[in-house]
Order: structure tokens, then sequence, then C-alpha cells
């Protein structure tokens, strides 16, 4: 057969030629430095290419490490085993989430606190969420972070255009309002000097701090949401975390919280599903804007419009996860990572540092007052062959301290305590 001979209008210029008219979003160039944990991740490299035979353990970027429970993993192999059969095979579910699994969350987290299964959202986990929900809100806003935070509220609130340029300065960016949360504060804002802003994003227990704030706190800071007609975007990754009883575990346990709140949520350090994905995220019915549109009807578009639904397979995990055996087991894997926090937490107070956290969350957050924490970073990695991650790549507030997260293998968190306690021993 003869090749057909295609006649083409157009001549394609060669490769030197050719002038790409699209501009570069100009918010990307006010980032710094790429992500904080691809800086770690390249550092780490350099350091093991050095000492090629050094046993690198991280404390690092925050990860699971342990198997995901076994009832909760045999759920997800059934629904899978069963995508080849005819009777277990489905496509596009809903995109808000199978409705089993939002009364199950809901039943589970948020009954009690007034909040209903349709307020609920599944996604593919809370830094998707994260990022549609800045989507939603679109650029022309203004927004408040905790300092030092992670790193994903600013840097998305840089991409949408929200914030000015980097100043090297104050180690911030323009327009954006850091709220400071140090020793010297407990960790929690205040509020009297804070600036009114559009949203609010405050992550409690707090990734890096490992700060857990009281009821009379998360009152104070909704009725300060209240006050300036702010969202508030409380982050509760880390809530199952919580072990002391009287601490809330959802903003909706704050009266008032229904009507200037949203709160994400996520599988990830719960039940080890930071590679499974799963998370979700409550916008109550309450939530309005300003012209009194209902906040969860533009949630619900967006949802619908750039995410087609989590995995049926994940989502056949979570419902495992919050069935009685699954929810056991997932509370044994939590109380796991616990123990290693307290582990660490007690290694670094008996060496004399100033330590914080690791109570009511899985990180520990060590002072080393006066040290820029890339150098202690480096003096860790260096001595101990381990990984950390420098409080100054959470925000301005971060100097000064490093990061320690509780997920490990109990034999590298062990290992760990004696290289800290070798090389920092005799402080
Ligand atoms: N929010 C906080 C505070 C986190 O620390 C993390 C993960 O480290 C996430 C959200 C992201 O969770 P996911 O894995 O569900 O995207």
């Amino acid at each position: 057969s003869r090749p057909l001979r295609v006649s083409c209008a157009i001549a394609a210029p060669p490769a030197e030629d050719v002038q790409i008219r699209v501009k570069r979003n100009e918010n990307f160039g006010k980032l710094q430095a790429g992500y904080l944990f691809p800086e770690i991740g390249r550092r780490r490299r350099a350091h093991q290419e050095k000492h090629p035979d050094a046993k690198i353990i991280s404390l690092g970027i925050g990860d699971t490490t342990e198997p995901i429970p076994k009832s909760i993993a045999e759920a997800m192999q059934q629904a899978a085993a069963g995508m080849a059969t005819l009777e277990g095979y489905s496509g596009y579910g809903a995109e808000q989430g199978k409705p089993q699994l939002r009364e199950a969350l809901c039943s589970r987290f948020y009954t009690h606190v007034g909040r209903k299964p349709n307020e609920i959202f599944v996604s593919d986990g809370s830094k998707c969420d994260i990022g549609r929900l800045q989507m939603m809100f679109g650029s022309d806003t203004t927004v408040a972070v905790q300092d030092p935070s992670y790193p994903v509220y600013v840097d998305s609130s840089v991409i949408m255009g929200m914030t000015g340029e980097y100043d090297e300065s104050s180690k911030g960016f323009g327009n954006l309002t850091y709220m400071v949360c140090r020793p010297e504060n407990n960790f929690f804002p205040d509020l009297s000097k804070v600036k009114a802003t559009d949203l609010i994003f405050f992550c409690n227990p707090n990734n890096p701090t490992g700060a857990a704030a009281t009821r009379q706190q998360l009152e104070e800071l909704v009725a300060f949401a209240r006050k300036n007609g702010s969202i508030l975007i409380y982050d509760a990754a880390y809530a199952i975390y919580i072990a002391e009883s009287d601490l809330p575990k959802t903003i909706f346990e704050i009266p008032g919280a229904e009507e200037c709140c949203m709160e994400t949520c996520s599988f990830s350090k719960y039940a080890g599903f930071t590679g499974v994905r799963l998370g979700w995220t409550v916008v109550p019915e309450q939530l309005k804007f300003a012209d009194g549109s209902p906040v969860i009807n533009d949630f619900n578009r967006i949802m619908t419009t750039i995410f087609n639904g989590a995995s049926v397979i994940a989502q056949a995990g979570g419902l495992a996860a919050l069935e009685d055996e699954g929810f056991r087991e997932m509370n044994d894997l939590v109380a796991f990572y616990r123990e290693n926090a307290a582990i660490l937490r007690k290694t670094f107070v008996d060496l004399g540092f100033s330590v914080y956290g690791g109570e009511n969350a899985p990180y520990i957050w060590v002072g080393f007052p006066g040290k820029p924490s890339w150098d202690v970073f480096a003096e860790i990695l260096e001595k101990c062959n381990i990984v950390t991650t420098p409080g100054s790549g959470f925000g301005p507030a971060g100097e000064g301290f490093v990061r320690a997260s509780a997920f490990g293998h109990r034999e590298d968190i062990l290992e760990a305590v004696e290289r800290f306690k070798k090389e920092f021993g005799g402080r």
C-alpha cells in the first residue's frame, strides 16, 4: 500500500524558532527555594552520597511508616478484587464520596456537634482540598496563617496571587498575615494584635509545633473570626492524636463555629493512608459568603467540576477504618506513634533541651535558641545521620527550632535516641 500523503498548510518551524507565547504565572517566581520537603530530600541525598555507608534515619518529612491495619487493608483488597468482577465493578461514583462513608464519618466525628453527612465532602486528601478551596475563594482574598505553619497554606496562597513579594528581611510574604506562635505565647497568637483577614488557616494540633489549643483558645479564635467576618479554615489532620480529654477534637465543638468555619481532615495520619489518599472537608450549611450565598454550594461546585470522586478502593478502606474493628486498629496505630512521640520527647527533655509538643501530636518541637535552624538540621545530619526538619522552613517564627517527627519504626526511633544521647549528651 502507498503511504498517504497529507498536505499540511502550516509549516512547523525548527526548534530554535519556537517561541511559546504563554506567560509564566508570575506568582511562581515569588515562591522560595522550592517546597521545603524536596529541599530536605536533596540535602539528605547529598549527605548519603558523601557518606555511602551511613544508615540515615528520617525524623523529617512526617510520612507514616507502619503497615495499614489488617481489617482496613483487607477491605481494600476485597474492593480491588471486586473491580475484576461484573458484580463488584464500579465506575465513577458520587464526586462528594460514597453516602455510607459520609454517614460513617459524620457519626464517628461530627453528629454530636451538629454536623450532617451532606456537609462532608470525601476527597483524595487534605492537601488537595486546601488547593481546591483556595481555587474556590479566588485570588482576591486576604489570608492569615499561624507562624510557623504547614507550608501548603502559604505556598498555595502565593500561587493564587493572594500575597505580595517575598521580603528577605522579614523572611515573609507581603500582604500575608503571620500569627506568631512561640513558647512566649504558648503557641497561640495574640489575636488583639492580628489584622482582620478574609481567611484564617489554623492547624490544630499544630504541625509543626505539636501544640494543641485549649477550648478557651478556640472559643477566642472563633469569636475573632465572627467579629471580623472571616472564614476560619481549620486543619484537623492530627486531631486523633489529642490525648487530653478536655481538648476539643473538632472546631465544631465551639458554639458558633458553624457560621464561620470549615474543617479539613485526612486518613493519612489516622490510618497510614499517605499513599492510599483519602481525606475529607466539612462545610456547614450555615457558612455563607458576604452575599449570603452558602459556601457549601460553591464547594460542591468545585468538587464536581475539578474532582471526580475519591478512589472507590480507598473509600472502602476508609469505611472499614470507621467500623468497630477498624476503628480499634486505627487507634492502636495512633497509640503506637504516640509512644514514639513520648520516647523522643523524653529524650530531648532529659538532654536538657527546651521541648514542646509530642503529647497531643506526633511532632516534637525542639529549641536551639540563637542557632539558625538549617545549621542545626545540618549538624544533626552530620553528627547523627538523622534527618529532621528545620523550623525556619515553616515560617520566620520557626527559626531556632527543629521538628522531629514521631512517624517511624520503633527500632529506628530507639536508634535515633541512642545517637542523640551520644552526640548531645555532654551539653
Ligand atoms: N494538613 C496538615 C497539617 C498536614 O501535616 C498534612 C500532611 O502532612 C496534610 C494536611 C495533608 O494531608 P493529606 O495526606 O490528606 O493530603
